[in-house]
């Protein structure tokens, strides 16, 4: 094996070791997941709300915020 194979290797490796810590930190700390629907799309929401119609802010199915993606940019 030649050294520019190893380098290629190992360069591989690395860019996979960044791409699962930058995916599970996207996933815990909420960069760019939503934090609407912590990234499923579809929220379910029911709270006291005083200007809602009824007195109460209700919201089910797909995010306003993220439109259902589950993602903010
Ligand atoms: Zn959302």
């Amino acid at each position: 094996m030649d050294p520019s194979s190893i380098i290629f290797i190992v360069f591989m490796g690395v860019v996979v070791l960044v791409y699962f810590i930058f995916s599970g930190r996207g996933r815990r700390a909420g960069r760019n997941v939503c934090t609407r629907c912590s990234g499923t799309g579809e929220v379910n929401e029911k709270w006291p709300d005083p200007n809602a119609p009824g007195g109460w802010h209700r919201l089910e199915g797909v995010c306003p915020k993220c439109k259902g993606k589950g993602r903010v940019n």
